[in-house]
């Protein structure tokens, strides 16, 4: 294996190679440790729960929600919860998030940490310390920044992950290469998803290299001042079209790059080529690429986000592949680029 430090103040985060109980147990201990987890992974991996305390939530991003929050702190009540109870969320985006926040919260926060058990949650969700719920139609409304103490890794949990799973989390990794990674970008128009499935060490390169990325932003900007706000690109309109039209996160984002591309034509005068070439690689991932949207019912959305101003909204655009710029856009401009979008054609 190739193994590659991965430093940060805040959070341990390793990778194992153990079996999954083993790693489990030499990070928490049974008596203080509550798991929290979905019921696919509950399902797949019973034998990694036995003995735990164990908070079993059913499967999907509508779990993301206050009157879930409010059952999971009676079963953690129920439980006998205390201040030194350590919360282990233990599968995708969805259960890091729900448990980072209800460990933020219970008794005004306790201990956490992650075991991320899909590509999305292992290169992006886990780190950050970034963990909410959606209110209404708002993506993240509610939530904390609060770090979780590890984030254990183990590319064993892929061995199941379904096909749809993996391009939702290449969503994410392509994210990273039109942001800051211009050699991963070709170095991704080259492989695909058998591959990386087949060279387990270069997969492992790959995610080290997308945490390395985040973990460096979260660093220089935990409180998303300034840099960490270039992690949304694909984000304003991929949460909009994400909530609107129950799209799985990763494809919502793919459609949020391209419009963002789109943009960055108009704005910066990024080259059409470079969209392109971004469609190109996203269709090699298995991601949409197009979808027939209400322009009116996206900017309602927008129009509520949480990094709107009065009449316009912060959007991470493109200059070029590798260099992110944050613009406040009026929400016309948007409008005009969303309906003009729904008729070109990206094939
Ligand atoms: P998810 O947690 O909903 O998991 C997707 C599906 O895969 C679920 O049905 C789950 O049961 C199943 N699954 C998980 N691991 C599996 C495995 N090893 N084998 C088989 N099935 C498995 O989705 P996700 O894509 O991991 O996360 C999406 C969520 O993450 C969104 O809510 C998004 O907002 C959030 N997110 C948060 C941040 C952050 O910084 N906090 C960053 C990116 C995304
Ligand atoms: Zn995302």
């Amino acid at each position: 294996m190739h193994m590659h430090k991965i430093i940060s103040p805040y959070t341990e985060i390793t990778f194992c190679h153990k079996q999954l109980r083993e790693s489990l147990q030499a990070k928490c201990n049974v008596e203080q440790s509550v798991l929290i987890t979905d019921a696919m992974i509950a399902e797949l991996y019973p034998a990694l729960f036995e003995g735990y305390k164990t908070i079993v939530l059913p499967t999907g991003e509508d779990q993301k929600s206050l009157t879930v929050l409010e059952s999971v702190v009676s079963q953690l009540i129920e439980a006998k919860a205390h201040r030194n109870t350590f919360l282990i969320g233990i599968g995708g985006g969805t259960i890091t998030d729900i448990t980072g926040f209800v460990a933020s919260i219970y008794m005004r926060g306790i201990s956490f940490g992650f075991v991320p058990t899909t590509l999305l949650c292992m290169v992006d969700a886990a780190i950050g310390g970034k963990n909410g719920v959606n209110f209404g139609l708002q993506k993240n409304f509610l939530g904390t920044i609060r770090q979780p103490k590890f984030i254990l890794c183990n590319t064993l949990f892929f061995g199941t992950l379904p096909d749809n799973e993996w391009s939702n989390g290449f969503a994410e990794i392509i994210k990273y290469a039109c942001l800051f990674d211009e050699p991963l970008f070709d170095e991704l128009l080259l492989n695909d998803i058998a591959f990386y499935k087949k060279y387990r060490d270069t997969l492992e390169d790959l995610i080290h290299r997308c945490i390395n990325w985040k973990n460096k932003i979260v660093i220089e900007d935990e409180r998303e001042i300034s840099s960490r706000k270039l992690l949304n690109f694909g984000h304003t309109v991929g949460h909009a079209i994400e909530m609107i039209y129950n799209t799985p996160h990763g494809h919502a984002v793919s459609l949020g790059m391209i419009i963002a591309c789109a943009l960055s034509e108009r704005v910066t005068g990024l080259n059409e080529k470079t969209t392109g070439q971004l469609v190109h690689l996203l269709q090699k991932y298995n991601l949409p690429t197009n979808l027939f949207f209400d322009t009116k019912s996206i900017m309602n959305v927008l129009k509520m986000d949480k990094k709107r101003n009065d009449n316009s909204i912060d959007f991470i655009i493109l200059e070029n592949n590798g260099q992110p710029k944050i613009k406040q856009l009026p929400f016309d401009i948007i409008e005009q680029i969303l309906e003009s979008f729904s008729y070109a054609s990206y094939n």
